[in-house]
């Protein structure tokens, strides 16, 4: 049933009438069949292994991970702390190069970072405390996109005011909120206009309310403007609310145990019979045992 069941025997069945939030480009999303996107993925990972190398010995993160991430997703990577998902991220945004398989984005091999991959990263200390709001998000435009000075401002000013930040512009870092600072950095990304934003579990060291606040307002920027999203988190409710598609990394090292469509449930849905089942359901799926994820993950060196 599921577009994933060639390769997953789990699949959260679809929920016609969760179409609460309503937004037209959403809906839109949801009725572009995965099927038909066999149109060739924007980013697309093949049997990814990757392994840290010490002095000691060889620590294999990820193995042979197969992931398609078309144009418009928000895909979203879920597994426990330590499997991997950092490092995958990494991989794909051009920091660490796969000891086997390949990532590819738009067909071309990703060997080193770009402005074309942007990733937001958990609150602290992204953001330069010596610049305002606006220099932020102005700064890397002049570096990595060579706008002009009064172009730059422009954008910054734009994508400011789309994560609602316009009276803070003139800001420094340590005068705003958590949550502002993240909102910052989203702000900064998206006005790189990235062919993907990679997100590793941006609002994880938020409080609960703002946290939710925040995956609002990513799905509403996202409604406004569909951008392609690789977003990581180990937070079940977080990944069947903000993804459209999730793959479920066993634990370490990090394989693809099961990938399925989320895009029936969003903020809305939470606390609906469908969405605790689907919870309760994938805490199963994660926690279960996995013999072949008791594989030897460290090999010496
Ligand atoms: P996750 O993001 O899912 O929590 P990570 O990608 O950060 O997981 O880490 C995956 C595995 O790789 C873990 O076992 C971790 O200890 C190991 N690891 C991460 N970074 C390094 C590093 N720089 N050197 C050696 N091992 C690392
Ligand atoms: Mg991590």
């Amino acid at each position: 049933m599921s577009f994933a069941a060639h390769r997953s025997d789990f699949a959260i069945a679809e929920h016609p009438e969760s179409r609460a939030r309503g937004s037209i480009r959403r809906e839109d999303a949801r009725a572009r069949s995965p099927i038909a996107a066999e149109a060739s993925p924007l980013l697309r990972i093949k049997g990814v292994t990757l392994e840290y190398r010490t002095p000691e010995r060889v620590v294999r993160a990820t193995h042979r991970i197969d992931l398609d991430i078309h144009q418009g997703d928000r895909f979203v990577l879920l597994g426990p702390s330590g499997c991997g998902k950092s490092t995958l991220l990494k991989a794909a945004a051009g920091f660490i190069r796969p000891v086997e398989g390949e990532i590819t984005l738009d067909g071309v091999p990703v060997r080193e970072p770009g402005p074309d991959r942007i990733v937001v990263f958990q609150e602290f200390d992204q953001l330069p405390p010596w610049k305002t709001v606006a220099q932020n998000v102005a700064f890397p435009l002049r570096a990595a996109r060579a706008l002009g000075r009064r172009e730059a401002m422009e954008r910054a000013r734009h994508y400011i005011d789309k994560v609602g930040l316009t009276p803070f512009a003139e800001s420094y870092p340590h005068q705003l909120s958590g949550g502002m600072k993240q909102r910052v950095a989203i702000a900064r990304a998206l006005a790189m206009q990235p062919k993907v934003l990679m997100m590793d579990e941006p609002f994880a060291a938020l409080d609960a309310l703002t946290r939710r606040r925040m995956q609002e307002e990513l799905l509403s920027l996202w409604d406004e403007a569909p951008f392609t999203l690789l977003f990581v988190t180990h937070s079940i409710e977080e990944a069947l609310v903000v993804g459209n598609r999730v793959a479920l990394l066993s634990p370490h090292p990090g394989r693809v145990r099961a990938e399925f469509n989320s895009h029936a449930f969003d903020l809305t849905s939470i606390g609906s019979h469908d969405f605790q089942d689907a919870v309760q359901r994938l805490h199963s799926r994660l926690f279960e045992a996995a013999p072949e994820s008791r594989a030897s993950t460290e090999v010496s060196a």
